[in-house]
């Protein structure tokens, strides 16, 4: 991964004030590196962003927004790290309430730790994560060799 990062934004409907004070916050590091969000989390994210950035500011913002996470985001976000093209995961997902696409939130879950992409799941950790040193540099995730699994003898 270079100095510019794509940064992956989501939030569950429960999380997304904490998402939008967290945007809100670090805009400034934000808007240099490309993001990509689920569908509502981004619309909510833009409308945030347009009321803190110039015009100019604005309409430079690298954004891509999937679909809304129920209707399949999490999934084309998962498909996007499998391609190495998602650097770092900020995933607000609610720990107090089943989602009607739990199945795709583990296996976004799943995909990020199999990619070893850093991944927040809580503010805390998005704080400690947008605030590293490494954010302003290149970066290589090791990732485990699975050649024994592709070459298993089944
Ligand atoms: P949303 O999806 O941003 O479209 O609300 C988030 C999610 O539930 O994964």
């Amino acid at each position: 991964m270079k100095e510019k990062k794509t940064i992956a934004l989501v939030a569950h409907d429960n999380r997304k004030k904490d998402i939008i004070e967290w945007v809100d916050f670090n805009h400034k590091t934000l808007i240099k590196h490309n993001l990509v969000c689920t569908g509502t989390t981004g619309r909510l994210i833009e409308e945030c962003l347009q009321k803190r950035l110039s015009a100019d500011e604005f309409n430079n913002i690298e954004m891509l927004k999937l679909k809304s996470g129920p209707l399949g985001g999490d999934q084309q976000l998962g498909s996007l790290i499998v391609e190495g093209k998602i650097d770092v995961l900020i995933f607000l997902w609610d720990p107090m309430q089943p989602q009607p696409h739990d199945v795709d939130v583990k296996a976004l879950l799943r995909i990020s730790s199999l990619y070893n992409i850093p991944t927040a799941c809580n503010r805390s950790t998005a704080d400690f994560i947008i605030s590293s040193p490494i954010m302003e540099h290149s970066y290589k995730p090791v990732i485990r060799d699975y050649a024994d699994y592709i070459n298993r003898n089944v």
